[in-house]
This record gives C-alpha cells, structure tokens and sequence, in this order.
C-alpha cells in the first residue's frame, strides 16, 4: 500500500544530508569534546563551529547558544532556569493556554512550588492580544514565555509587538520556536525575545538534540537543570551529543538556504489541500489563522466525524496525519488548544491535522483530497445508518 505521511509537525524525516554529516561522529571522529587530547579537541572544534552556524541561523552570538537535548529540555531550562536564577525579583510568569505542554506542566511545577501563574486567552483564531499581556504584568512579573507558531493549529502570535511590551516593562520574553525555526525566517532581535528554545527533529535532524538561545545582556545566567562537569557555561552539563548537534546545526543551515523555495512549494500544496477540502466536503471547518500559520499546517474539523474514527480510517489507507498534538494523541478529549480557541464540541472532536514538509508532491495531495472525500462520506453515512 502506497504510504503518504502528512505528520511533519510531529517529526520530519531526517534529511540524507544530515545523516552524511552526522554519520562521522559516531564513528571516526567519537571523541568528547571535554577530553584535552586532540581527538576531543576535534569534537569540541566540531561542537563551537554548530554553535557558530545556529547562530547565524538565529542572527545571535555564538556564546549565546546552548545545546540542549531536546525542545521539551529547552523548554524547560529556560523557565525554570530563569525562574530559579531570579526568585529575588519576582514570581509571577505568563504563558499561553495553548502551549505546548513543555511549557504549560513546566508552569505548572512552578505553580506547586510557590509561583503565580497568569494563563493568558486566545481568541478564536489562537491569537494572543498584546492588551492581555500588558493588562497581566504586576510588578512581581518576572517572565513571559509565549511560543512563536503552535503546533496544533500553526497559528503564528504577534512575537515583536509583544516584546515591545516586554522590554518596556523590563521582563524576560521567552518564545518556544520548535515548530517555527527553520520554517519561518526570523532573528532574534526581529522577533525581540530573550530566550528561545528550538528542536532538530522539526527541521529534518535528529531527535533528541536542541538548543535554547540565551540573550547575554539580559539574561547572564540560568540555574541548570543538569549538574555535573560544567559544560555549556555550566547551564548544561552532560557529555555533548556530538553526532546530534552537527545534525541540528547541518538542518538548520538547509533550512536556512532553502527557506523560500520551499515555502512557496509548500504554501501551495497546502492551499490547494485546504481550498479543496473545504470547497468539496461539506461541514468542514479550517481551525486557527486564514493567514497568519505555519505554511505546512492545515487543522481541518470534519463535523460529525470523531477524529480519532478518522485517523484510523485515513491510517489504513497509508495516511498518516493526526488530531490534536501528537504526543497526547491517545486521548479522544479535544486538545486544551481547541479548547482554548473554543470550538464547538462538535468540531472540536472531529478536528485533524493535515502537516506538509519538504517531500510532500501535489500527486500525494490530489490522492488525499480523493481519500478525505470517500472516507467522509462513507463515515458520515455510517453515522446515520
Ligand atoms: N514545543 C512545541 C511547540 C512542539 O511542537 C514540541 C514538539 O512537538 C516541543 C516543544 C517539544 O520538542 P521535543 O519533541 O524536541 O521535545
């Protein structure tokens, strides 16, 4: 059976280009970067020329770079780090109600450890209004962290006006940029944050390899999650995943230098999908932003259709997409995001995410729109029958 995999913001495929430039470091090329003999020193020559290239990707300095294990680890050094490092000022943190879960338990940790946690609406649309920002800020307000683009509905927030309101009140802006980096082009200082946390195995590298961006001037340290030997300025210690950072710093240079070809391929491939959805399939409903999503991301409600009896069906043909986010896909209860953009119960359980990447061809597009037809209309009538 012919598979199509429309799931690339649950994980994309690790590009063969990646793989040539990790493949050394496993090998050849083994050593810890911390050993002082020259085959450590090659790795850690290898780990600061990844730090140089993300940083270039990010427009930031590369001692502002920190590798991480992951979006979730990012996620979480960022806030609990600043947390910790800054509990004389402060315990108040904002967030989103639809970040991702990294974020939002991370919060929620602090909450049972003595912190106040303001979680801010959306509208139906998945946008913040920077008003609800100003409007929460005490002066015990020490941190915002609000993610870039979501990785549900692929809504993208007004990230540089809200840091206007930030840097005037003098607080710490953290965006979690797992599903944007690499598929938006941005800097650090357009979008005006302090912290940032990004993930390799969003931007066809590896899993398990990330990094969190650490503005120096305004945030000069963070207590670790990790203690041991020292490594990443101390903010991070493990032995570094040498094969795992080359990947991340060789995807987001692909990235970096395909960006605009892509996204026009993939922008079309996803209009066309959620054009003809719409226009062919009734009862039907595009969740988050018109415009301002993630290129890849299309959030489909087909009304009357459980999404998880969807998912199935559209899994035994080969498609392989998803409802809610995927790590929490075993539950049938709509996710806290649709919840938070206040979809009908109706909607809200019937909605699918249909993610594009890279490989995506129109042909795979025509069959699923063909697919989502007959397995709609056989659904619905089983429905009735
Ligand atoms: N943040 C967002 C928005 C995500 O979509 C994800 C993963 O789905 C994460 C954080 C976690 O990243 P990782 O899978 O690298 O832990």
């Amino acid at each position: 059976m012919k598979k199509i995999y429309l799931d690339y913001s649950a994980s994309t495929p690790v590009d063969r280009d990646v793989i040539d430039a990790m493949l050394p470091y496993y090998r050849e090329n083994f050593g810890n970067p911390s050993s002082t003999h020259s085959t450590g020193q090659e790795a850690k020559a290898v780990v600061e020329n990844s730090r140089n290239i993300i940083a270039s990707c990010l427009g930031a300095n590369p001692f502002e770079i920190i590798f991480t294990g992951s979006g979730t680890e990012s996620n979480n050094l960022a806030i609990k780090g600043f947390a910790d490092a800054n509990k004389d000022k402060g315990n108040h943190i904002i967030i989103s109600s639809i970040e991702h879960y990294s974020v939002l338990e991370t919060a929620l940790f602090l909450k049972s450890h003595g912190y106040t946690i303001t979680i801010l609406p959306v509208d139906s649309m998945g946008l913040i209004d920077p008003d609800d920002v100003k409007k929460s800020i005490t002066d015990k307000t020490i941190l915002l962290s609000i993610m870039h683009a979501n990785n549900e509905i692929g809504t993208i927030q007004p990230t540089s006006e809200i840091s206007q309101i930030t840097k005037k009140h003098e607080i710490c802006f953290h965006v979690d940029a797992v599903q944007s980096f690499g598929h938006i082009p941005f800097t650090v200082d357009m979008l005006g944050i302090d912290l940032l946390s990004i993930s390799a195995h969003k931007l066809y590298g590896p899993k398990g390899s990330g990094a969190l961006y650490i503005r120096k001037e305004s945030v000069p340290f963070l207590l670790p999650l990790l203690h041991g030997g020292g490594q990443e300025s101390g903010m991070r210690s493990s032995t570094h995943n040498v094969p795992g950072i080359v990947g991340l710093s060789k995807a987001a240079e692909i990235a970096k230098k395909k960006i605009h070809l892509e996204t026009d391929h993939i922008l079309k491939l996803r209009d066309k999908l959620i054009n003809k959805i719409l226009d062919t399939i009734e009862n039907t409903m595009l969740n988050g932003h018109p415009t301002k999503r993630l290129p890849g991301n299309a959030n489909i409600s087909f009304a009357g259709i459980k999404s998880d009896v969807m998912l199935l069906s559209l899994d035994m043909k080969g498609i392989a997409c998803s409802s809610g986010s995927a790590c929490h896909s075993s539950t049938v209860e709509p996710s806290h995001v649709l919840q938070a953009i206040r979809l009908e119960s109706d909607m809200a359980e019937s909605s699918i995410r249909l993610s594009i990447g890279r490989d995506t061809t129109e042909k795979e597009i025509d069959y699923i729109i063909e697919i989502l037809k007959d397995t709609s209309h056989r659904l619905r009538r089983m429905n009735k029958s």
